[in-house]
């Protein structure tokens, strides 16, 4: 794939094995331009780094080589994963983000995510279910890459998890609504919640599954759709 290599001092120094990359990352920069973000990702003081950043006429500039960890997850857990940097590739998407006009990705920006994902996929035979958002791992902190994401139209290529349009109606009282809702985004593998008291937080975290699989209605409420959606994703988790 053709791109423009600007290195970035803001990873290990150390060389890691092929192996270890077992999740892609997706992020969007959340700053003013292009020109700011490669700065401030390539600016030693900011001790932040992607592998890959893509901006919206889809050109790639690498910034950290796939053998060495970049700085781009921060604090962040998946399932028995708590810092998702060692073993993942990051890719930032310039878009001003939620803080200065949140856009939409462009068509040639998610052409090309698409194909690197895919490579990627390939190369270090990496899951679909391991394709995340930077919201998904650090669901109380993040909001990127945010509603606008494309993830419906990546699953079709395999890149990240999907549900299908006629999913099943989950029955249950209302009162049990939450913590089912809480017992599934567990096995899915969103942390940062308990699985036996609900607080003022839970609303984030219901916040940032809908800003995934249920974009138009990011409201915090578990309505039966977010429901039945969390439901269809966990019971998919028995199969792979
Ligand atoms: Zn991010």
């Amino acid at each position: 794939m053709k791109k423009k290599i600007n290195l970035s001092l803001n990873c290990s120094k150390s060389i890691r094995r092929r192996r270890e990359i077992k999740y892609v990352v997706i992020h969007y920069t959340g700053m003013q331009s292009e020109i700011e973000s490669i700065d401030r990702l390539k600016n030693t003081r900011s001790k932040v780094s992607c592998h890959y950043l893509i901006n919206r006429k889809g050109l790639i500039t690498q910034l950290v080589l796939d053998n060495k960890v970049a700085w781009h997850a921060g604090k962040s857990k998946w399932k028995k994963l708590n810092n998702l940097n060692s073993s993942s590739i990051g890719i930032e998407l310039v878009n001003k983000g939620h803080q200065w006009g949140y856009e939409n990705f462009s068509n040639l920006q998610i052409k090309t995510l698409i194909n690197l994902c895919l490579n990627l996929k390939k190369k270090y035979k990496i899951k679909n279910e391991n394709f995340l958002g930077h919201s998904d791992i650090a669901p109380l902190r993040k909001l990127d890459p945010g509603e606008k994401f494309p993830w419906k139209k990546l699953s079709k290529f395999g890149i990240g998890i999907w549900y299908k349009a006629k999913i099943e109606n989950v029955k249950i009282q209302k009162s049990k609504r939450n913590d089912l809702f809480f017992y599934n985004l567990n096995k899915i593998g969103y942390r940062y919640f308990s699985l036996r008291k609900r607080t003022n937080k839970d609303k984030m975290i219901v916040k940032a599954f809908q800003r995934r699989y249920y974009s138009h209605k990011v409201n915090g409420f578990i309505d039966q759709k977010t429901l039945n959606i969390s439901q269809f994703l966990a019971n998919q988790q028995n199969l792979s």
